[in-house]
Formats: C-alpha cells, sequence, structure tokens
C-alpha cells in the first residue's frame, strides 16, 4: 500500500489548481481523477477578475482564449435597469469568460510538468477518513483496485462521490440550464446580460464576438427547447434579443441539472471539502468556480504554515471559509428564486431593489466587490 503526504481527489478547475499552490509551495501532492478530458464539456464560465489573477500566477491562464467583460447590465420586464461598469468599481475589467475545458487544460498542462505532482488517472470508489491517516480506493486503468493513505485528503471530486454526507443547505430548483452560442445582430462590447423575465434567469455572456446563453428553465420546458430550435428562438427573442437585433443560435443547446447544496461542514478527521465538493450553487450569479478557488486560496495559505501536516492547523478552514460561502449562496438563491417570482408584490420590490441598486453606487459597489474579491 501507498503512503502520500497529500492526495486531491478531482481535478476539475479546483483540484488542478490547489495542486499547482501546493507544489509551487514544495509540497508533494498525489492527484486522481478518472476524467481529464474536459473538450465535451460545453460551459462558459465568467470569472472575476481575481480569480483571473489567481490562475495566471499559476501559468494557468489561457490568456488568447478569454474575453474581457467590462460591464454587466441587470434588468427585469417593465420594472428597472442597474449597470455595473469596471470602471464603476475601480478595475479595467470586471471579469473575463472563457470555456471550462480551456481553463482546465491549462492548470493540466501545468500539472503535468510539474515533478512534484503526481497525476492518477482513476476512478476513486471510496474514501475513509481517520485519525492517524485517511484512505483512497481508487480502480486503476487497468481494472484492478488500489488503495493509497495519506496525511491529508482535499476532496475536489465536485461533490459526487460524497453525495450524501450531512447538507446544512438542499435545495433542487426543478429547473436546467440551457446552454448555448448564439449570435445577435448588434456586437457585445464587452456587455454581459442578466434578465429576469418571469420564465427563468436569463444570462448574456459575452464570448469572443458573441455570446453565450445561459438560460435557467424548468426542467421540462428546457429539454422541449433544447430540441425545437425555432421555438426557443421565438421565445428567446421575445424575452430579450430583440433588442439585440435578435437571435442566431451557433451551437446546439446543452442541458445541465441545476441545485444548490452546501454542506454540513468542510473539515472533517483528515479529510477537507472544498469548491463543488462543499458548495453548489446556481449558475444565475456565475459564482461557483470564483467561489471554489477561494476556497483553494484560503486552505494552501493555512497549509503553507507548517511543513507537516498540523490537524491543529486544518481546522480553522471551515470558519475562514463560512462567511464567504453563505453570503455567495443566500445572495445567489436569492437571484434564482425570489427575482422571478410572479407574485405582483415580489415583483415591485425586485423592481424597486434594482432602481436603488442602480442609484446607490456604495451598494451597487460592494455587492460588486464581494462577487468580485469575496467576503
Ligand atoms: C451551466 C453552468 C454554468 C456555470 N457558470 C459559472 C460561471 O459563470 N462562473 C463560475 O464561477 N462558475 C460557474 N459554474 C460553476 C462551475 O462550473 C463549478 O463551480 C466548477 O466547475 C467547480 O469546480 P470543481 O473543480 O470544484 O468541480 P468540477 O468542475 O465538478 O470537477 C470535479 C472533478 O472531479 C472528477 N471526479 C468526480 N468524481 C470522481 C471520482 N469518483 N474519481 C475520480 N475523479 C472524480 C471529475 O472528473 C472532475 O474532473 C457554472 C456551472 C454550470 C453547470
Amino acid at each position: 500500500m501507498m503512503h502520500c503526504s497529500i492526495v486531491i481527489v478531482g481535478g476539475g478547475p479546483v483540484g488542478l489548481s490547489l495542486a499547482l499552490r501546493l507544489a509551487h509551495q514544495g509540497k508533494d501532492v498525489t492527484l486522481i481523477d478518472q476524467g481529464l478530458d474536459k473538450r465535451s464539456d460545453g460551459r462558459v464560465l465568467a470569472l472575476a477578475i481575481s480569480s483571473q489573477q489567481f490562475l495566471a500566477q499559476l501559468n494557468a491562464w489561457p490568456h488568447n482564449l478569454v474575453t474581457a467583460i467590462d460591464c454587466v447590465e441587470i434588468s427585469h420586464r417593465g420594472l428597472g435597469i442597474s449597470q455595473i461598469t469596471a470602471e464603476s468599481v475601480g478595475l479595467t475589467h470586471l471579469g473575463y469568460t472563457v470555456r471550462y475545458s480551456d481553463v482546465c487544460q491549462a492548470a493540466l498542462d501545468q500539472v503535468s510538468q510539474n515533478d512534484r505532482i503526481r497525476l492518477i488517472n482513476a476512478e476513486v470508489i471510496r474514501v475513509n477518513d481517520g485519525m492517524e491517516y485517511a484512505t483512497v480506493f481508487y480502480r486503476d486503468e487497468a481494472n484492478s483496485d488500489q488503495i493509497i493513505t495519506t496525511d491529508l485528503l482535499i476532496m475536489a471530486e465536485g461533490g459526487k462521490l460524497l453525495n450524501d454526507y450531512p447538507k446544512k443547505i438542499k435545495h433542487d430548483y426543478q429547473q436546467m440550464a440551457l446552454v448555448a452560442e448564439i449570435k445577435t445582430a448588434e456586437p457585445n462590447n464587452g456587455k454581459a446580460y442578466e434578465r429576469f423575465a418571469g420564465s427563468g434567469p436569463l444570462v448574456l455572456l459575452p464570448f469572443n464576438d458573441n455570446f453565450v446563453m445561459v438560460w435557467s428553465l424548468p426542467t421540462a420546458q428546457a429539454q422541449q427547447l433544447q430540441s425545437d430550435e425555432s421555438s426557443l428562438v421565438e421565445l428567446l427573442n421575445g424575452e430579450f434579443t430583440n433588442r439585440l437585433g435578435g437571435v442566431k443560435f451557433l451551437s446546439k443547446p446543452v442541458c445541465f441539472p441545476l441545485r444548490l447544496t452546501q454542506i454540513k461542514k468542510r473539515v472533517f478527521k483528515r479529510m477537507i471539502l472544498i469548491g463543488n465538493s462543499a458548495q453548489v450553487v446556481h449558475p444565475v450569479s456565475a459564482q461557483g468556480l470564483n467561489l471554489g478557488l477561494r476556497d483553494v486560496q484560503v486552505l494552501s495559505g493555512i497549509l503553507a504554515k507548517n511543513k507537516k501536516i498540523e490537524l491543529t492547523d486544518i481546522c480553522v478552514f471551515d470558519q475562514l471559509r463560512d462567511k464567504d460561502a453563505s453570503a455567495v449562496i443566500n445572495f445567489t438563491h436569492f437571484l434564482a428564486t425570489k427575482l422571478e417570482s410572479k407574485n405582483k408584490i415580489i415583483g415591485h420590490l425586485r423592481g424597486a431593489g434594482i432602481i436603488a441598486l442602480s442609484n446607490m453606487p456604495p451598494v451597487q459597489n460592494f455587492v460588486a466587490r464581494s462577487l468580485i474579491f469575496g467576503i
């Protein structure tokens, strides 16, 4: 049986960037993932400038494959429009859009070249936590079962393997995000749109010369529209894109199920949960990976203090991450549910809220800065 100092399960953007950060600190890391080739994942992510800066420090930012976001416009039918610009919060750009697969590949290229990181392509079947060590059971490429023990096990597997761990919050939105690349007659000018029109939050992200649509719709409707492009075009134009001169689809829409989960605790004995293993949020606020990368920064900061893994050091991680994660989760859940309410009073309040946001630069500045830099 092999023993390793640190094992990370999951080589998504969170696990890969943590491996790089720890290797830069002189630590030896073993990373296990079952599906490192992400080319079939159609997601395009909006990442805050703080996330871009962090990935660039790790040489894991795909500079030539990104699009800058300079303005976000939030609106809902008939009641209010609010704009947050990079200038209004004192930044050159608010953030960038980038393909999920390109971020993963840029980080994987660095990981593959780093002698301190051992990469294992395998499916983890089970993990055990313990006072002396944690244990990872995995099935290797030759389909034979293997076991590794470790001083510290970091779970960055997106929450799938530990799905049944106790949750503080669990909510099924009964929605799917319909994601596709679209072209509008008007150019994007670096502007992202968030639209609350009643059928489900619609996000348009500038990407290259076009937009990526992330439309959260009731599951049955999303599945039906996925295979009926002309109805989708008609509905989308009616809801919003007529004002941009009409829409054309450049890619086939793909569906992602939407849920909210927040784990009850992130730190066990020798096992820590980060990224989507700790929290999964609705994409309406584009915050999932931004939160995960802040998990990486805080955890690597804690581990930098000592060469040896000390349980007394790592137990503070939960406390250090709870406030930021809870604030983002509450804000996102509010956007995903309350702003779409068909109730007239709530409709007027949300209109007032959006108008207030646009008229109150300090509030707007606080919201924008919290989402960009965390709390
Ligand atoms: C439609 C959509 C749009 C989004 N938009 C945004 C956005 O604009 N901005 C933003 O910040 N976030 C966004 N997100 C959220 C973002 O994608 C996630 O927060 C982010 O991918 C989490 O990264 P992760 O590394 O924690 O987990 P994941 O990306 O889920 O990676 C988990 C890794 O673990 C591996 N794995 C899983 N199980 C096992 C196992 N048993 N054995 C071995 N390996 C395993 C997988 O192969 C994978 O590589 C969006 C999400 C969706 C669905």
